[in-house]
């Protein structure tokens, strides 16, 4: 047992106060609670920040979205405003999870969640994550899940999110707060690739809370949008490859706009713009689409177990945008609490 201090916090600066060193913000706690079981993390201090009023999803005036950072992610993926412009979004977060961990997650932690590497979860083996220095379990090792592009030789794990790899294609923006004041920092580069640091997922810095997710308007992919899950069963399973694919067609059928962002790839969803670029003015067909997978996953390298994944993620590349060019249909299931 490591004795831990919890405290409520009342408004956003009481929990700011109080996050000293070896403090942790908790909201949800669907992946904090289970690393502290396991003795990963061992916080000295929870600072409960379900009191502060970032439970909110709120229009802006540009017709975008702002998702609270402690709004439930059951509650943002079938909030009416969601489901009508952004059912990429509904779609990869109804991917996550099971329908209880949904109902408990906050939007803030699930773009905090840790990878899931076994090799991280385990203390007894080395891990550069979990303490740096100390090696890397997975490489040589049992790597099913792990990364095929921009791993480094310090750590190939990936990270597990299904809801960033949506947000990543929409180009949010996450918004910070600390004692000094606020900032934003632009999705892609809120996760980093683990480089020498893979201790570090994110550029969040210490005594920074997230307070709530940007979402610009996006009303021209609603109508051509698909998030493409492969895993190993069916739910509660996270991603080999995932695909969130979103496309603007124009009445000509040639694609004005395109996103595409992969999950299950890398230590943060990958996107490449250029790779985007290949298919404007062109018309949406498979052809195309492979291109775009070629640029996406030029360099991609698996990691022994896991060399299936190159090809993998190339055919679903392109199966998701062939699917998003057909049109946006409901996949998200039509009942609150039905199966994963
Ligand atoms: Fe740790 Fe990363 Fe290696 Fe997994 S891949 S054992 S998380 S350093």
């Amino acid at each position: 047992m490591n004795p831990v201090s919890y405290l409520r916090a009342g408004d956003t600066g009481e929990a700011l106060s109080h996050l000293g060193d070896g403090a942790r913000f908790i909201a949800g706690g669907t992946n904090l609670l289970d690393l502290m079981k396991e003795f990963v993390m061992r916080p000295s201090a929870l600072v409960d920040i379900n009191a502060l009023p970032l439970d909110y999803i709120a229009q802006t005036a540009q017709g975008g979205l702002l998702l609270g950072a402690t709004a439930r992610n059951a509650d943002t993926a079938y909030h009416p405003l969601v489901r009508e412009r952004y059912p990429l979004l509904t779609a990869a977060i109804l991917a996550g999870a099971s329908p209880q961990i949904r109902n408990m997650a906050s939007n803030g932690g699930n773009l905090l969640q840790r990878t899931r590497c076994i090799y991280f979860y385990d203390v007894a083996v080395p891990c550069n994550k979990r303490q740096p220095g100390s090696g890397c379990s997975a490489i040589g090792g049992l790597t099913r899940q792990h990364a095929i592009l921009g791993a480094s030789e310090h750590c190939i794990a990936t990270h597990p999110s299904d809801m960033c790899v949506a947000l990543a294609a929409l180009d949010a923006v996450v918004h910070v707060r600390s004692a000094g004041g606020e900032r934003q920092i632009a999705f892609s580069d809120f996760h980093r690739l683990p480089d020498d640091h893979p201790e570090l997922d994110t550029t969040l810095l210490p005594g920074e809370l997230i307070t709530y997710i940007e979402l610009p308007r996006a009303t021209q992919f609603a109508g051509h949008s698909y998030y493409l899950k492969l895993r190993d069963r069916a739910s509660y399973a996270f991603a080999l490859v995932s695909v969130a694919a979103a496309l603007d067609i124009g009445d000509d059928g040639m694609v004005r706009e395109a996103r595409v962002a992969l999950g299950g790839v890398a230590h943060k969803p990958w996107r490449m713009p250029s790779a985007e670029a290949l298919l404007v003015g062109q018309p949406a067909n498979a052809g195309n689409f492979a291109r775009v997978a070629d640029a996406l996953l030029a360099g991609a390298r698996g990691q022994g177990e896991n060399n299936f994944k190159p090809a993998m993620a190339s055919k679903a590349i392109v199966r998701a945008l062939e699917l998003a060019a057909a049109g946006t249909y409901d996949n998200t299931g039509s009942e609150r609490d039905g199966s994963d």
